[in-house]
Parts: C-alpha cells; sequence; structure tokens
C-alpha cells in the first residue's frame, strides 16, 4: 500500500447555492483545510449540484454558484493538488449508488431527520418532494462512494451522516462489507448564528460572506440581533446570548475578555462593541482577498481544476462501484 492509500479519506461537499459565508468557514472550511493540511488525510471535496435541485428546480445559476463557490474555496487554502474538487453531476456513479441506497432505508426514517423538519420550516416548504425527502440518501452515496471515513461538517449536517453510517452498516451486512462506517468531524464553531441569531445560512439571507469587503461587513454587522434587554449605551450588557459576541470569540480573541467585562459592566455600548467586530472580521478575512479577486476573473481556470478533479474522483467512483457490483453479484 502506497503512503497515499493508507490515509484516511475525507468526503465533504456543499451545495453550490451562493457565496461562502462564515458559518460555512468555521463549520467545515477552515476544518477541510487544517486536514488536508495535517497530510495525515486524503480529502475529497463535492460540489452537490443535484442537492441544489432538492429546494429550488431552476438550474441556471448553478454553474455561476459553483464557480463563485470554488473561488472561494481556493480562497481560504483549498489545494487542488491535494484535494479534488469535482460535481455530483459529472460522476454518474453518484446516481446510481443513491438508487441502490434508497432501497436500504425507509421513509419513515428519512421523515425524523431534524434538519429536514428544520429547513422546511425555514424555508416554508409545505409539500415535500420525493428527492428532498431522500437528499440524505444521495449524501450517503456521495460520502461512501469515495468510501469516506472522516466527514468535517457543520452541526445541520449531523444527523445525515447517522443516516449514512445506518446505510454504510446495512449494506454491508445485506451484501458484504464494502463500506467504512464514517464519522462526523465537528468544530467549536459547528453552528455559527448569522445576523438575525438564526442559523447562518446562504438561503435565508442572515450572512456575511467572505468575499464581503469592509463596508460592507460594517454595514451588516449594524443589524447584527444583539442582547435585547441592552437598551441604552450604558446597560449592562449578557454577552453569553449575544452573537455579536459569538463573533468576537472567533474573530477577535485578544479582545474577548475585555470585551466581556466591558459588555457585563455596562462600559461598552453595541455599536462601538460592533464597529469593533466588524474591524477584527474585515481583518480576519483580508488575507483570503487578493486569491478571491484572481479566481474570481479567471474563471476558465476555476473550471479546469473542477474538471481535473472529476477524472481523479472518477477513478475512485469506478473502483468502489464494481466492489458494488461484485458482492452483489450484479454484472
Ligand atoms: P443552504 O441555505 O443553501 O442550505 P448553507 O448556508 O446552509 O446553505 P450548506 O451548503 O448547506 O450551507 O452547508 C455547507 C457546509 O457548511 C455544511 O458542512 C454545513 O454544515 C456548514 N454550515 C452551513 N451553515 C453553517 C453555520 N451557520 N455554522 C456552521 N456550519 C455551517
Ligand atoms: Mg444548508
Amino acid at each position: 500500500m502506497t503512503k497515499e492509500n493508507k490515509k484516511k479519506r475525507i468526503l465533504s461537499g456543499m451545495r453550490p447555492t451562493g457565496k461562502m459565508h462564515l458559518g460555512n468557514f468555521v463549520g467545515a472550511l477552515e476544518n477541510w483545510v487544517e486536514l488536508q493540511n495535517s497530510n495525515k488525510y486524503k480529502n475529497y471535496h463535492l460540489i452537490a449540484d443535484y442537492h441544489v435541485l432538492t429546494t429550488n428546480t431552476d438550474s441556471s445559476d448553478i454553474l455561476d454558484n459553483t464557480l463563485d463557490m470554488i473561488s472561494d474555496w481556493l480562497a481560504v487554502g483549498i489545494d487542488p493538488e491535494k484535494s479534488p474538487i469535482f460535481r455530483q453531476s459529472q460522476i454518474k456513479e453518484h446516481s446510481e449508488l443513491h438508487l441502490i441506497f434508497s432501497m436500504l432505508i425507509t421513509t419513515a426514517r428519512l421523515e425524523r431527520n431534524p434538519t429536514l423538519k428544520e429547513q422546511l420550516q425555514d424555508l416554508k416548504v409545505e409539500n415535500i418532494t420525493y428527492g428532498h425527502l431522500g437528499y440524505p440518501v444521495l449524501q450517503a452515496a456521495d460520502i461512501l462512494l469515495y468510501r469516506g471515513e472522516v466527514v468535517p461538517v457543520g452541526e445541520d449536517q449531523a444527523p445525515h451522516v447517522e443516516i449514512t453510517r445506518e446505510i454504510a452498516r446495512k449494506f454491508n451486512k445485506t451484501y458484504g462489507k464494502v463500506f467504512p462506517v464514517p464519522k462526523t468531524k465537528l468544530t467549536n464553531f459547528a453552528r455559527l448564528p448569522g445576523l438575525d441569531r438564526k442559523k447562518m445560512s446562504k438561503s435565508v439571507g442572515n450572512t456575511i460572506l467572505i468575499s464581503d469587503k469592509k463596508k460592507e461587513i460594517e454595514k451588516k454587522m449594524m443589524k447584527a440581533i444583539t442582547d435585547p434587554k441592552k437598551i441604552r449605551l450604558h446597560d449592562p450588557g449578557r454577552p453569553e446570548i449575544c452573537l455579536v459576541f459569538t463573533y468576537h470569540q472567533k474573530f477577535n480573541p485578544e479582545e474577548e475578555r475585555e470585551i466581556k467585562k466591558n459588555c457585563k459592566s455596562g462600559a461598552l455600548g453595541c455599536v462601538e462593541c460592533k464597529k469593533r467586530c466588524a474591524a477584527a472580521i474585515n481583518d480576519f478575512l483580508a488575507p483570503f482577498r487578493e486569491k478571491r479577486n484572481y479566481y474570481s476573473k479567471n474563471k476558465d481556470e476555476v473550471l479546469d481544476i473542477i474538471k481535473d478533479g472529476e477524472k481523479r474522483a472518477q477513478k475512485v467512483a469506478l473502483e468502489t462501484m464494481k466492489r458494488v457490483h461484485e458482492v452483489m453479484k450484479l454484472g
């Protein structure tokens, strides 16, 4: 076995539904880069373009959003040489494995998925499609096609990884051992709140983007909901329930203690606190900007990176499907 083959495989992906935000970064991307650079893992990163259709059947923006999303991934440090990046729609084995897996799980189990319940509520979906209900089954195929062992994602995805584990066990028991039973890997900020306190999400519009400029960050920050009991400048605040303080904890650790103390005592007002938070986030994002700009102007290069990733991912996908067909005695 070569050194490369001994590394544990990581599989994680995202839906190309818009530009990347701070939640995507702290919940997943930052972890991907760290694991990639540790050299202990082999990362595979999926563009879940078919998954977009679960909540929006208009496919006209998918390619543009894909290029935007990958520009963000590259800007924060995903190295496509080490970590292939590829589209679900271009590797047909995702759909094939999804079909096989769809027989190994009940609809009742899928209906109990808490992430689905939250999403239906947030997006006000009344009639769910068959494909939307089956979202985690396609995700299980995405992970297991690469025999992924570690899945670094935000907290909302943990129930989906649990379903993947159940499907892997069921397949192995029914047909023969092909798949590992993967584990979720969460960060300390696995559910970053958005400016309205709900989970920061592309589709909800409560985000600060990795690509936002200083002025945009400042403007958005002023809308952030703080402690509702801190009304006047010198009222004492409760940092533990304030989302701006959560942002300070991640993006401004040097000032965290002082801000906590002065918020509690009433010495620090929300406007000043928000200005300092926006400045810290801006400094944090500054190193990514040059690369982000480069890729947003060189989209052909981004597409070439994806196509190269697809060739490499396809090889692994074919290997897995060969084993699947063997144990199932098909073909
Ligand atoms: P959408 O609204 O289209 O579902 P999203 O903003 O929820 O978009 P996803 O593409 O669903 O983003 O998620 C990509 C990755 O980022 C997943 O691993 C997810 O768990 C993680 N993630 C998304 N939002 C957050 C958040 N607020 N905090 C931490 N991690 C997050
Ligand atoms: Mg989401």
